[in-house]
């Protein structure tokens, strides 16, 4: 696969997520546990780096969950549709392959993952803070109904690697409206623009809901 960084390759990210789709089965398990909340600014996003032992599997195929961090506005859109923020669950294995998983969120609600993260953003960019005694579970930032779109891409923010897998789940949550603004008081918008779909398949992949 080609890869650069000067904007000419064919598959980045984010893109408008629209039709026609194709269907997938549903491949995915999660195995997250709960981690030390250790949030960093790196200048492109707040993050929330994860401890090591928690993963997902595609068919099997184990990938390590790293960490999770968000846009605001979101980045990629839904025909057309933008959502008050997106967060980012990144994953990978021995050899560098890299899975995301996108949630779209709307203002209106507290969240027990993405609350915390947003009430302890370290000051200083690069400063990775670690905040004793709160524990989070990245199980609680997924939906009930696990069904996503499912297309290639790139990383949104240098050096936007390709060959990344994405999957952004279908369900729209909440955030609190105090966690979209301290986003966008940051960076005031860190979301790449929409990408040239360039006529890649996306799928739609329809999962039944988790007890
Ligand atoms: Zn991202």
């Amino acid at each position: 696969m080609i890869s650069t960084s000067c904007g000419k390759t064919s598959i980045q990210a984010p893109i408008n997520i629209t039709g026609p789709y194709t269907t997938g089965t549903c491949d995915f398990q999660f195995f997250y546990k709960p981690s030390k909340l250790k949030i960093i600014n790196n200048g492109y996003t707040i993050q929330a780096n994860y401890d090591p032992g928690s993963y997902i599997t595609i068919d099997g195929a184990r990938f390590e969950l790293e960490q999770f961090h968000f846009h605001s506005p979101s980045e990629n859109t839904v025909d057309g549709l933008s959502f008050a923020m997106e967060a980012h669950l990144v994953h990978s294995n021995a050899n560098d392959n890299l899975v995301v998983i996108g949630l779209h969120f709307r203002s209106g609600g507290h969240n027990r993952v993405v609350n915390p993260v947003f009430e302890n953003v370290p000051d200083n960019i690069g400063e990775e803070r670690i905040v004793e005694g709160v524990m989070v579970d990245a199980t609680f930032l997924l939906p009930p109904v696990r069904s996503y779109y499912h297309f290639a891409g790139s990383l949104t923010t240098p050096p936007r690697t390709e060959g990344v897998s994405w999957n952004v789940m279908t369900e729209v949550q909440t955030v609190s409206e105090s966690s979209v603004d301290k986003l966008l008081e940051i960076f005031g918008g860190n979301n790449r623009p929409i990408q040239d779909n360039k006529g890649r398949e996306i799928t739609l992949v329809n999962c039944p809901a988790c007890k």
